[in-house]
């Protein structure tokens, strides 16, 4: 089998296994109550480890109260009487007590039922005191004290000290140990003035520590109660005092001390000590021999600091033990707000992104509207340049197309009207007239001997007589009429509106005028005209007729003559 497979295979028997695998009843006897933060510290340290191993059903936990009750013989009595009801029937398969009141009272007063259940023992400050002899299963940490390690590091720290006040109880038997301890160390610190506080009430103690001559130290031994009996507590009464003290106060226990204004000291902290009580407890829950298991002579005492405190009395950091611990140190603003700020960083990194690439489009986007823009002006120039040009094509057709109607309607040599348009414009007014409407006539004219002129001096000069003649009808006949080229030199006029006598007037008018024009040997030119009325229904090729041959009556009365349908008439009569 492979490695890997077998990693897994272990793994699958570890899930598969249930998660309690020690079905051992517990019971835990702490020395003091439930609220002491020394006790608290190891019963948590101790249910950290052990719950995720025993059913949290199978763990008793009881409290003494001693430290409140302290050497109470009847308080003692009644708890030995409560626990050997609890359990002398049905034994704990381990017992773990914390700190020396309990040991005592398992080792002496509940020997009858658990001096045959092993047993793991905590926070004994007082080793001598207790007696092994009736309970053979047995391993545990002693506590001990750290007077010396403390008067060690207050001559480190502060070596310009000359006396160091200790403070103990003499209620408790671990004052008065302490105490003892203390003595026994004096002759080792000649250059220290020891002193020993052991008889003290609270109130005078606090006066007693604003008090201290210069170059002092406080080291905090053990305090349960005072002369009066009154309760001491490191939590309420340790900070009034430190308060009150004008020299650093050290101490021996750390989460229970640090913060209450203690500088600090070589420490026991409560977690820690149950940590390493919970180190063998686990070994014997998993089947080692209790006896096998050594006994720890001292706690892990470490030099422990209150950086505020370090700071209040000048005590430089340099000087503290390479080990040492600082608590309370004020956190850097940027370690401190470490995540605000890296999510503060992270928002702007965004949102600079986002506007970054929000002002990218907008550039983008005004760039091709620009673009846009420009195609678009172009473009309008464009269509307004190719418009204007179609409009001038336009302009240029209609003229074209103008000038095509007017040719084909107009003489080219003359410029009055041809032929067509006299024959359309007779042929209207013919269809159009009805019995009631006013006269109409027309003259047929034409030039005498013109062929002459053509011959004898040219086409150009008959073209140019022409032209002549053209002009004159034009210039003395109204807008109304119409002159028209009939072809050669004959001209057709249109004369509506007007009666046969007037049409005569008018034409003998036209044959005075048109004898102005001179031919170049001063021979006047001279034109015969026919003249016919319009009648009744009648159609243009009547009229025509008929005024052609009044033409050709004027023609052969010897010419340069008007005559009329109404003379011709009279002379056919005569
Ligand atoms: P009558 O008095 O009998 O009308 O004699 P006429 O010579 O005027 O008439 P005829 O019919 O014999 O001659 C007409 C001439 O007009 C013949 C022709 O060459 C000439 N003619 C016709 N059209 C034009 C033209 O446009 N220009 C020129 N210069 N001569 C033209
Ligand atoms: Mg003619
Ligand atoms: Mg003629």
């Amino acid at each position: 089998m492979s490695k890997q497979r077998l990693w897994l295979a272990a793994l699958l028997l570890c899930m598969a296994t249930p998660m309690w695998a020690i079905e051992q009843r517990i019971l835990i006897i702490h020395s003091y109550h439930q609220q002491f933060v020394w006790t608290a510290e190891i019963n948590r340290a101790l249910m950290d480890r052990l719950l995720p191993l025993v059913p949290r059903e199978n763990i008793h936990i009881e409290y003494l109260d001693d430290r409140r009750f302290i050497d109470d013989a009847k308080l003692r009595q009644h708890m030995t009487a409560v626990l050997t009801h609890k359990y002398q029937h049905h034994p704990p398969e381990l017992i773990i007590t914390t700190d020396d009141s309990a040991l005592s009272l398992v080792l002496n007063e509940l020997s009858s039922w658990a001096s045959q259940v092993p047993l793991v023992f905590g926070g004994v400050n007082i080793p001598e005191q207790h007696d092994f002899s009736q309970h053979p299963l047995h391993t545990g940490v002693y506590e001990g004290m750290a007077v010396e390690q403390n008067l060690g590091l207050i001559k480190q720290l502060l070596p310009q000290t000359r006396s160091v006040f200790m403070i103990a109880d003499q209620q408790s038997l671990l004052g008065r140990r302490m105490a003892e301890r203390a003595r026994q160390l004096t002759e080792n610190y000649p250059e220290l003035e020891l002193t020993l506080l052991t008889q003290f009430q609270l109130r005078e103690l606090r006066q007693q520590l604003q008090q201290l001559p210069d170059h002092s130290a406080v080291l905090l031994l053990a305090i349960h109660k005072d002369t009066n009996g009154d309760y001491f507590s490191y939590l309420h009464h340790l900070p009034s005092l430190t308060a009150a003290s004008n020299s650093p106060i050290f101490a021996m226990w750390g989460n229970l001390m640090m913060g209450t204004g203690v500088v600090g000291g070589a420490m026991n902290d409560g977690y820690r000590h149950g940590q390493n009580m919970a180190n063998r407890i686990i070994r014997v829950l998993h089947g080692e021999p209790i006896n096998s298991l050594s006994i720890m002579p001292q706690a892990d005492y470490r030099p422990t600091f209150d950086y505020r405190q370090l700071r209040h009395f000048n005590i430089p950091l340099q000087q503290l033990p390479d080990d040492a611990q600082l608590l309370f140190q004020p956190v850097p603003f940027l370690q401190q707000h470490q995540k605000v700020l890296l999510l503060m960083v992270g928002i702007v990194i965004i949102l600079f992104i986002i506007i970054s690439v929000l002002s990218i489009n907008i550039r983008r986007r005004a760039i091709a509207e620009q673009r846009w823009q420009h195609l678009r002006s172009e473009l309008e120039q464009k269509v307004d340049e190719r418009t204007s040009e179609l409009a001038e094509r336009n302009r240029q057709l209609s003229q074209l197309s103008e000038n095509l109607k007017s040719q084909v309607n107009t003489d080219p040599l003359t410029g009055i009207a041809n032929r067509r348009l006299g024959m359309k414009r007779l042929n209207r007014l013919c269809e159009q007239r009805h019995p009631t409407s006013t006269p109409l006539t027309i003259a047929i004219l034409d030039i005498d001997f013109f062929k002459k002129i053509n011959d004898e001096f040219g086409h150009a000069a008959g073209d140019l007589v022409l032209v002549e003649v053209a002009s004159l009808l034009s210039l003395h006949l109204r807008p109304t009429d119409t002159i028209a080229r009939w072809g050669g030199e004959e001209f057709l006029l249109i004369l509506p509106d007007t009666g046969l006598n007037d049409s005569r007037n008018i034409c003998d008018r036209l044959r005075t005028l048109v004898k102005q024009i001179q031919v170049q040997d001063h021979r006047h030119v001279t034109i015969s005209i026919g003249v016919a009325c319009h009648q009744s229904g009648e159609s243009d090729g009547g009229l025509l007729e008929r005024a052609d041959r009044c033409l050709y009556q004027a023609k052969r009365l010897g010419r340069d003559l008007v005559i009329t349908e109404q003379q011709l008439t009279s002379n056919t009569t005569e």
